[in-house]
């Protein structure tokens, strides 16, 4: 590890203040202490989000629940409102990684980082959810911009993330066995603007698949859905899974997602 420099602000005006003087932010450290252990990573300075007592939490919001971008798996995994709003997200958060990982790792750092096969952005994609941050609000559809690439600017801080309550959703992850991250996850969901389906591990970061939208929007079955084709061409091949398989897995594990969903309610 590069030696470095560590400031624990109380506020999130603070943080933001030394975000924007170059600081760079570390929420759960899974992904990020990680990188700096292997060297892969010399942030010089960095800013503990601990210590601010805001950015955690879980409330409902009228037709949504808010989760504020410090909270960990784990509370989301275990919370009842989330439980009994949106059951899928819970369930989501109760399957990354392990023990350790949930008990440490937060939504903030998840959405943040962008893995291409990390859970959370399948669900804030799925759901049609907004980004909330220290500057504005943004929408789920604008926020994911390919791998480890996102909307937020130099600086800007994700301060909690808003789910609009799904009519029902299910996620569906296909595991890497030994990190747990999803050699393909699909998350659907029945929304107020319709059928969204957001699919991870897959291909270059999370993306909606439009094909498979609009079957199950004309029918939420898993018939519809094993009707849709799905092309591999643009699909991830690495060591664990080639294109084609992974084109099979979204086939599948789409066709289980919405029996699921549709078992909820
Ligand atoms: C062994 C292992 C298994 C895992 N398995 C899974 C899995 O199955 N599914 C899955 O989805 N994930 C998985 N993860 C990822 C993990 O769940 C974390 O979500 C991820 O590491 C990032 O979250 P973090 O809070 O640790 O962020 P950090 O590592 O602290 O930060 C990650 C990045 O986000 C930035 N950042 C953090 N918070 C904010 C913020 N609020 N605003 C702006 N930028 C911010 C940081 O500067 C950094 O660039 C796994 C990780 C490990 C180590």
């Amino acid at each position: 590890m590069y030696a470095f420099s560590i400031e624990r602000p109380a506020s999130v005006a603070d943080a933001a203040q030394l975000a924007a003087a170059g600081a760079k932010v570390l929420a759960g450290g899974q992904t990020l202490l990680a990188t700096m252990k292997q060297r892969l990573a010399d942030p010089g300075r960095l800013v503990d989000l601990g210590s601010i007592a805001s950015l955690s939490g879980i409330r409902r919001e009228g037709d949504a629940i808010v989760i504020g971008a410090m909270t960990r798996h784990l509370a989301v995994a275990e919370s009842a409102e989330v439980k009994a709003s949106i059951p899928a997200l819970a369930a989501l958060a109760s399957h990354i990684g392990d023990k350790q990982v949930r008990a440490m790792g937060t939504l903030g750092g998840s959405v943040a980082n962008n893995d291409p096969a990390a859970c959370y952005p399948s669900a804030v994609l799925g759901l049609g959810a907004t980004v909330q941050t220290t500057e504005r609000g943004i929408a789920a559809d604008d926020y994911f911009q390919g791998m480890f690439t996102t909307a937020l600017k130099e600086g800007e801080l994700i301060t909690a993330i808003r789910f609009p309550i799904p009519k029902r959703a299910a996620y569906i992850k296909f595991n890497q066995p030994a990190s747990r991250f999803a050699l393909v996850g699909v998350f659907v969901a029945q929304t107020a603007s319709g059928v969204r389906v957001a699919i991870t591990g897959a291909g270059n970061g999370v993306f909606r698949h439009a094909g498979l939208e609009a079957a199950l929007g004309r029918s939420f079955t898993a018939q519809a859905a094993a009707g849709v084709k799905i092309d591999a061409a643009d699909l991830n091949a690495d060591i664990h899974a080639s294109a084609a398989y992974r084109a099979n897995l979204i086939s599948v594990l789409i066709q289980r997602a919405v029996t699921q969903a549709l078992a909820q309610a």
